[in-house]
């Protein structure tokens, strides 16, 4: 029987429907497991050590956000070709291949608010299962993880909305534990020194693995959502380099941490949408990190009043369109690392 292979293109064999039962197969190099529809573990097949790094890749949660799919997907064909060396545990995961194919940021409903088992109140929605499926694998990674690996996770996106700063990083609360230096140098080697120090659990999938799995996780905002062919990957250069320097374990010595370099946020409430009153007042095309003006109405929903305080705070995710009772967006301001 001939080794069955998502080569020589992952993405348009996922695309094309080129899933059914789990399947292995090995090149000279490597050990793969096409484990789901998208989802693809690949690991040396005579790693050089026994505590080898985890690393998860997941994107395409939103599936109109191509550009950082095709950056995942480029890195994937090069691994399957030999070009790229794999010094570390690898699991691929194309997030929403419906969404995907339909150009669309979702079928349902957003995925990314399904996660750390929020998938269980929206049975009726298919991202439902598919996250339950993307939690279950990522667990079973990262709880296979030899003791002494890094577990990290990157959950690559792109924004339906420009930005002030066109590549932030959301890092998920992490529960008390310390946020890593070493994490937000990685992430200035991939050209991204804006970050969000989430200060709550949320349903989102690098919330669910830096929680359940302890992984060092991040959800990555690289650039404006833009359909297939119509991305200047040259954006998504830095991101490219870092990623395949990680995975080939050659990333170079990064500088001591100066928080000069870094414009780092915490959430400090977010808008909710109580009832269909909910009237944002920005305009509709304001890019996330705007600036809030002090004492400006940001929104207001029947007798609430969201006013703006202080001269420092910024919008992220505006979103008036939100269903009632999720998040409309936050408000955040500056922070240092504690
Ligand atoms: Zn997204």
């Amino acid at each position: 029987m001939t080794p069955f292979s998502p080569a020589p293109d992952f993405l348009q064999a996922t695309l094309a429907g080129h899933f059914g039962q789990t399947r292995q197969w090995h090149t000279d190099t490597l050990q793969l497991e096409w484990l789901d529809e998208g989802v693809l573990a690949i690991a040396p097949r005579q790693p050089l050590a026994a505590n080898l790094d985890c690393v998860l890749l997941s994107t395409g949660i939103h599936g109109n956000e191509t550009a950082p799919i095709e950056v995942v997907n480029g890195i994937v064909n090069d691994l399957l070709a030999g070009t790229l060396p794999l010094r570390c545990k690898l699991l691929v995961m194309l997030g929403n291949p419906a969404a995907m194919r339909s150009g669309a940021r979702f079928v349902d409903y957003d995925m990314n608010r399904l996660f750390n088992g929020a998938h269980r109140q929206q049975p009726q929605a298919q991202e439902s299962a598919r996250a339950a499926t993307l939690e279950r694998l990522a667990a079973d990674f990262f709880h296979a993880a030899p003791a002494g690996s890094h577990r990290l996770h990157y959950d690559l996106h792109t924004a339906i909305r420009g930005s002030v700063f066109e590549k932030f990083a959301i890092y998920p609360y992490t529960d008390g534990r310390a946020h890593q230096r070493e994490q937000l140098l990685w992430l200035e080697s991939a050209g991204v020194t804006t970050v969000l120090l989430h200060s709550k659990p949320s349903a989102t999938f690098s919330y669910y693995s830096s929680h359940h799995c302890h992984a060092a996780a991040f959800t990555l905002e690289l650039g404006k959502a833009r359909p297939f062919g119509d991305n200047d990957l040259s954006r998504f250069g830095d991101i490219d380099r870092a990623l395949r320097l990680l995975l080939s374990a050659a990333t170079p010595a990064l500088p001591a941490y100066d928080a000069s370099r870094f414009a780092l946020f915490s959430a400090k409430y977010d808008l909710l949408k109580h009832s269909e009153h909910f009237v944002l007042h920005l305009a509709d095309n304001v890019e996330n990190f705007t600036p809030l003006p002090h004492g400006m109405t940001i929104a207001e929903d029947g007798a609430i009043r969201y006013v703006a305080d202080g001269g420092e705070e910024r919008i992220l995710f505006p979103n008036p369109k939100v269903d009632v009772g999720l998040r409309a967006g936050i408000v955040i301001s500056p922070c240092q690392l504690g």
